[in-house]
């Protein structure tokens, strides 16, 4: 399956043509509405730049946070039209509505090269329904903004994985491209996927558990060692026996971590120590104990030093890493030191080992950001999360396949 490149677009010429751009700027934000980390919109930067430099009229569609079919203004991409405007050095309108009467007077308005940002997809509750016909219909609104010869441009990776309005529907009603972003993304995680170094090793941890459980069968298959440590290690720790006390747990997934321990033995690696806390809060208290050494009430916010440094050094020994979710809640400065250590070995590993080093994760990737990490470090630092996961794991993703001859 090959993708149709934005290449093959710029060849056919864009020139006065309305082109149709998903993006991922699912961006975080402080309390204030401030962006803090905007690496995805500096990601989304070369296909843009491309596009209004071919004379194309760009109308980009993404989405912010889970406002849940409402408009709510919080979750308004104004923040974002803003930073686009000045990373782009040009005036990025923001449409007042999705697809609605003044995105289409917008849209019909723009010249050669100008762009247009319609407000947060999400705001209509059709681009995440689950009935197909409802979605369509979305996804035919939004492509009549880019009637009359238009294409579709697929380049927010975080969210290819969605069969949702915006990412893949549309797709059917244009002619449809991958972006840069996409088309890298694609190519080096398929590299992983398909001919990775060993050994091999994975690193999971982050919190969204329920998500990621599911792929360490898959994973497990193909690496030499899956690591596991963040918010979905609890879930095995209590499948071994330990009382886990407040920390993240899935219950119902303890019977399924158990058997995944059974199957694949010393392959799943689990931590041997605990930073602890007595609440969920940065100035929290700190203590160093031992798996069956959580206090009452407390709960883990982090791997504890002798599991970072065995986790690092597995890390340092590979040809090739995929690490995907945080090792604790990296956010608290006192409970960073897990995801610091495998990070670091990640960028040690890529300059003294030769190794091949994937980041796949919002947050993950926010994270070697957050913690003053040397980018450079790293072969390829993936802007989607949950996409890079099921890449990885060899799943089919609609919004790759819906760009694809
Ligand atoms: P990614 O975006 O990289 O895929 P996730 O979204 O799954 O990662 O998870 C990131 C979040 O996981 C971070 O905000 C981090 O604070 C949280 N986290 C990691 N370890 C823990 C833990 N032990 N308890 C609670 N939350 C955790
Ligand atoms: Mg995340």
């Amino acid at each position: 399956m090959a993708l149709n490149t934005l290449q093959q677009l710029l060849d056919e010429g864009v020139d006065g043509r309305h082109v149709l751009v998903r993006s991922d700027f699912n961006v975080p934000l402080d309390d204030e509405g401030n962006i803090t980390d905007a690496g995805r919109i500096d990601a989304s930067l070369p296909t843009l730049k491309a596009l209004l430099e071919g004379g194309a009229k760009v109308i980009v569609m993404a989405h912010l946070g889970r406002p849940k079919g409402e408009v709510k203004p919080e979750f308004s991409l104004r923040p974002v039209a803003e930073a686009l405007s000045e990373r782009l050095g040009q005036f990025v309108a923001l449409a007042g509505d999705v697809s609605g009467e003044d995105a289409h007077e917008r849209a019909n308005g723009l010249t050669e090269g100008e762009i247009l940002l319609l407000e947060n997809v999400r705001f209509d509750a059709r681009e995440t329904s689950k009935d197909d016909a409802e979605r369509a219909a979305f996804a035919k609104e939004l492509a009549a903004l880019a009637a009359d010869n238009g294409a579709f441009v697929s380049d927010g990776f975080g969210v290819v994985h969605r069969k949702q309005a915006s990412v893949y529907d549309v797709a059917r009603e244009l002619p449809a491209y991958a972006g840069y972003l996409v088309e890298k993304e694609v190519e080096t995680l398929s590299s992983v996927k398909d001919a990775p170094n060993h050994p091999y090793v994975v690193v999971l941890g982050g919190s969204k558990v329920s998500d990621k459980l599911g792929v360490i069968e898959a994973l497990a298959e193909k690496a030499d060692k899956v690591i596991i440590g963040g918010g979905m290690c609890y879930t095995f720790l209590a499948a071994q026996g330990h009382n886990v006390q407040k920390s993240l747990l899935q219950e119902d997934m303890v019977e399924t971590c158990s058997q995944l321990i059974d199957r694949y033995g010393d392959k799943l690696v689990l931590p041997t120590d605990l930073a602890v806390a007595p609440e969920f809060d940065k100035n929290a208290e700190k203590k160093i104990v031992g798996l069956d050494g959580i206090p009452e009430g407390w709960m883990s916010l982090d791997i504890g030093p002798e599991t970072a440094q065995a986790y690092a050094a597995a890390v340092k020994d590979s040809k090739t890493v995929f690490w995907n979710g945080p090792m604790g809640v990296f956010e608290f400065p006192a409970f960073a030191d897990g995801t610091k250590a495998v990070a670091e070995a990640m960028i040690a590993a890529t300059r003294e080992n030769d190794s091949f080093t994937v980041v796949g994760g919002g947050d993950s990737a926010a994270s070697v950001r957050t913690l003053g990490l040397d980018e450079s470090g790293f072969s390829h630092i993936s802007t989607g999360g949950g996409a890079s996961l099921e890449l990885i794991e060899g799943k089919n993703l609609p919004g790759v396949s819906v760009v694809s001859k």
